[in-house]
């Protein structure tokens, strides 16, 4: 095949058992294909070498662009060792491809060299990108959204949004640690006693839960706001401190419900006061489709003291601080600000392996006993997660989108 490298041992392996042309017909095992990411920090890779190995000895192709993986430190020769081949160029990688497995959303560039019914898998993002949803209707592609994944038990192996929070959240925590000019654990040494330092967590989720988690390992003194009552429990079981309000903004599905105004008063209240001793804030919280929550206006940084750190994790979906920048760091009443974007990226070896082990599970739904890709997306899991196929939006939102801008 020109332009694809392989091993002996993937030659061996394959023989017989792997076709480029079986394009996952019926009882005959797929052509995965993994793309290099291109949008800027996106240090990431769809898949690893260790579910390579799995999904080759069951018998797929599984194909890797050239250098795909080497941002996340997974050199292409460990994926060759794994039974993949390496594609030197996009054409020789998608040509005949089954599945497409990405981190980002596909480009119209890419999608332009698709098979029709050819399945993308990863972070679809489909309200900022309509006429990449547009382009995959019209080209007849299938696109699994891992972000529309349910939060059910069953699809918590491929819960990707929850395994990147995670990476998010420690890497918040690191981050508001090193920029910080304090020790955050408690000292005591010849030079005198080190008060530790105190952390406080706005929006105790799965990012939050992990950046308690982080900097309470670092030893700091740890106290977190949620407006979801349960996440208390969750909270005082990492050993930190749950800030009550009287309030309990649990939604639907586990998600927070936008508050009324006068309970907002007093949440900006108790959240300013925690604010102002705290050295370091990690600020998390948002509603699932709207823009973040206010929590700290820009007359609560000039309450805080100087040298501490906010790290606002919402910076992407508008901030939590009135101050956040997407991207930049702000310096405001000598408070450093930072507004940082794609934080899972920051810590791409092991986003890395999280992300590929919940696209293995959701491969699992997607091939039957004898690996050939099901005939029917009857899973639950699946009909939630399909954006598009068979030349039609399936997303209900993403459609009514879709139909209002006439994409
Ligand atoms: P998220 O990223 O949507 O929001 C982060 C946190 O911000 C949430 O805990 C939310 O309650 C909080 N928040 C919203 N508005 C706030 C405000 N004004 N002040 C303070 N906090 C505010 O949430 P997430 O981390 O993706 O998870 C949300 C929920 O889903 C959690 O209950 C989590 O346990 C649950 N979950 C369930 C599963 C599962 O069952 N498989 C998997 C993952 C998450």
């Amino acid at each position: 095949m020109v332009g694809i490298m392989s091993t002996p041992l993937v030659a061996q392996e394959g023989k017989g058992k792997l076709s480029t042309a079986s394009n996952g017909a019926a009882g005959i095992p797929a052509v995965i294909a993994v793309l290099k990411e291109l949008v800027p920090g996106e240090d990431r890779v769809a898949t690893v070498p260790e579910v390579v190995q799995k999904l080759t000895r069951s018998g797929h192709e599984v194909r890797i662009e050239h250098d795909a993986g080497m941002k996340a430190f997974y050199p292409d020769d460990l994926y060759l060792a794994a039974g993949a081949r390496i594609a030197s160029s996009q054409k020789d990688l998608l040509n005949g491809a089954r599945v497409v497995l990405r981190v980002q959303p596909p480009t119209v560039a890419e999608i332009e060299q698709l098979d029709e019914g050819t399945i993308v898998i990863g972070f679809m993002n489909a309200t900022n990108n309509p006429g990449m949803v547009a382009r995959m209707r019209d080209r007849k592609i299938t696109a699994f959204a891992l972000e529309l994944v349910p939060r059910i038990t069953r699809a918590q192996s491929m819960d990707a949004l929850s395994s990147q929070a995670t990476a998010g959240g420690y890497t918040a925590a690191i981050l508001g640690a090193n920029n910080c000019p304090k020790f955050l654990p408690m000292l005591t040494t010849a030079a005198g006693t080190i008060r530790p330092a105190t952390v406080l967590i706005l929006g105790a989720g799965v990012a939050g839960l992990m950046a308690i988690a982080t900097a309470k390992r670092l030893g700091a003194i740890v106290e977190a706001y949620d407006v979801r009552r349960a996440a208390g429990e969750q909270v005082r079981s990492l050993g930190a401190k749950f800030l009550e309000l009287e309030i309990n903004a649990e939604g639907q599905g586990g998600y927070a419900r936008e508050l009324t105004a006068e309970e907002k008063a007093m949440e900006q209240q108790m959240v300013s006061a925690a604010v102002a001793r705290a050295d370091i804030v990690i600020t998390t919280a948002n509603i699932p489709g709207r823009k973040a929550p206010l929590l700290i206006t820009k007359e609560t940084v000039a309450m805080m003291r100087p040298g501490a750190v906010i790290v606002d994790l919402a910076a992407e979906s508008g901030g939590n601080c009135e101050l956040t920048q997407a991207g930049k760091t702000v310096m405001d009443h000598g408070v450093m600000i930072l507004g940082p974007q794609n934080l899972p990226a920051r810590i791409p070896f092991h986003a890395s392996q999280m992300y590929a082990k919940n696209l293995q599970s959701f491969l699992g739904l997607l091939f039957d006993k004898d690996g050939a890709i099901v005939r029917e997306f009857s899973d639950e899991i699946l009909v939630a997660s399909l954006l598009v196929h068979a030349g039609e939006v399936r997303h209900g939102p993403t459609r009514e989108l879709l139909e209002g801008g006439k994409a």
